[in-house]
């Protein structure tokens, strides 16, 4: 079963995605955990991507593509993948339609998590303080500046996807206000409907 996690930075989908991974047994792609062990490792994709990460822009379509490409072959995502960060243009939604289709690997579902703008930007700074408290290291794009940024990159180049996925029938949203747990409650049974339909062929 594959599953697409959408909604603004700091919506909850990476939360959400490594719980789903221990339940359903499926992968969590994140391209921005990608791209974060490409700038660690020091690789020239790396380097590339830390400067456009850091301004909150996008990192090209054909890259971030082509990444996802060679990814979803290898073995653990043979019972599914939950992409967490991905896509984020319509291109990129068009292109993974294609891919999967050629795979015979069909969307499960696609899942936005709603939150608004002021709960980001208020979950962003106690996340900061939190990790500093921590005496851990912060991203370097978890600051304020970047998330307006990244706010208007996500209204202007990925809200767009929506529609599209609507216009499929796979669009699901969920109150992405509500506690962890509460959000979890909900993602569970959409997913759980999917499962039982599938089975019943
Ligand atoms: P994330 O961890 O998903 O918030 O991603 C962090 C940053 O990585 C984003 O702000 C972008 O600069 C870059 N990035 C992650 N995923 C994508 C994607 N699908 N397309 C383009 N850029 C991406």
């Amino acid at each position: 079963m594959n599953l697409i996690l959408l909604g603004p930075p700091g919506a909850g989908k990476g939360t959400q995605a490594k719980m789903l991974e221990e339940d359903f047994g499926m992968k969590q792609l994140s391209t921005g955990d990608m791209l974060r062990s490409e700038v660690k490792a020091g690789t020239k994709l790396g380097a590339q991507a830390k400067e456009i990460m850091d301004r909150g822009d996008l990192l090209p379509d054909d890259i971030i593509i082509g990444m996802i490409a060679s990814r979803i072959d290898q073995p653990d995502c043979a019972a599914g993948v939950i992409f967490d960060g991905f896509p984020r243009t319509v291109a990129q939604a068009e292109a993974l339609g294609r891919m999967l289709a050629d795979k015979g690997r069909p969307l499960a579902s696609v899942i936005e998590l709603v939150v608004n703008e002021d709960e980001l930007i208020t979950r962003l700074n106690k996340r900061v303080a939190e990790t500093k408290a921590a005496g851990k290291e912060v991203r370097s794009d978890d600051n304020e500046e970047t998330l307006r940024s990244r706010l208007k990159v996500f209204r202007e180049q990925t809200a767009p996807i929506t529609p599209y996925y609507e216009k499929a029938g796979l669009l699901r949203r969920i109150d992405g206000m509500m506690p962890i747990d509460a959000v979890k409650g909900e993602i569970r049974s959409i997913l759980k409907g999917r499962q039982s339909r599938a089975s019943a062929g």
